[in-house]
């Protein structure tokens, strides 16, 4: 999991990124608004945790460019100010919870675990190509409305390309995410699996989903003709 903070205070932004470093976090830390903005818009964080009062850019501005961007990522801000205008402000401009400051280490900790739960609860439980459904939750694949019997690498494998279809991945990205092996690994197992899963998912239907790109690996794609 992976944090920005952006603090300008210097003894305040030592003291939690090292704090949050200690729980495990990863944590990187931006000591004014602009190298704030900067790193928000090309790094990818879990979290946010953002200072109102900076130097460059304050907190709102940031807020506003991370969210007009598209980005979704829970955003913490802390306010300095205990007044109800900043923090229906914050809220307003999208983020997702605040923190008067001072405030304790361990409320800042709490409220981090809590967002970046709901941040998971966000993410989809069902996924759809075509006719084909993957169901996280029930660890359940259908196509076509009949029900498909997959071994849990199989259905590791099927979750990886239909999270990332239309994206060729190579077979060294689907030895690592779903067999945790290196690339100089048989990669031969990979390709048997792929076959078998093609056996069952692509086999009885007329329109294929899983195609093999050659010399580059897998793709799931579903618009394919068939
Ligand atoms: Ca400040």
């Amino acid at each position: 999991m992976k944090i920005l903070i952006v603090e300008d205070e210097p003894k305040t932004g030592d003291y939690l990124s090292q704090g949050l470093r200690e729980a495990g976090f990863v944590v990187d830390l931006a000591r004014d608004g602009l190298d704030g903005l900067h790193l928000a818009q090309s790094v990818t964080y879990d979290l946010i945790v953002l200072d109102v009062m900076l130097p460059g850019m304050d907190g709102w501005g940031i807020l506003q460019m991370i969210r007009r961007s598209g980005r979704d990522l829970p955003i913490l801000f802390l306010t300095a100010r205990d007044e109800i205008d900043d923090r229906v402000r914050g809220l307003e401009l999208g983020a997702d919870d605040y923190l008067v400051k001072p405030f304790a280490f361990s409320e800042l900790l709490a409220r981090i675990r809590s967002l970046l739960r709901r941040g998971k609860a966000r993410e989809p439980e069902v996924f759809r190509a075509a006719d084909l459904e993957l169901d996280l939750l029930k660890r359940r694949v259908i196509r076509a409305g009949e029900r498909i019997d997959l071994t849990a690498k199989e259905f590791a494998l099927l979750e990886l390309l239909i999270r990332r279809q239309g994206e060729v991945l190579p077979r060294s990205l689907i030895a690592s995410q779903v067999w945790d092996m290196n690339f100089d690994s048989d990669t031969n197992v990979i390709d048997v699996s792929v076959r078998r899963l093609r056996a069952k998912v692509d086999g009885p239907f007329p329109h294929k989903l899983i195609r093999t790109v050659r010399g580059m690996g897998y793709v799931l794609e579903p618009g394919n003709d068939p």
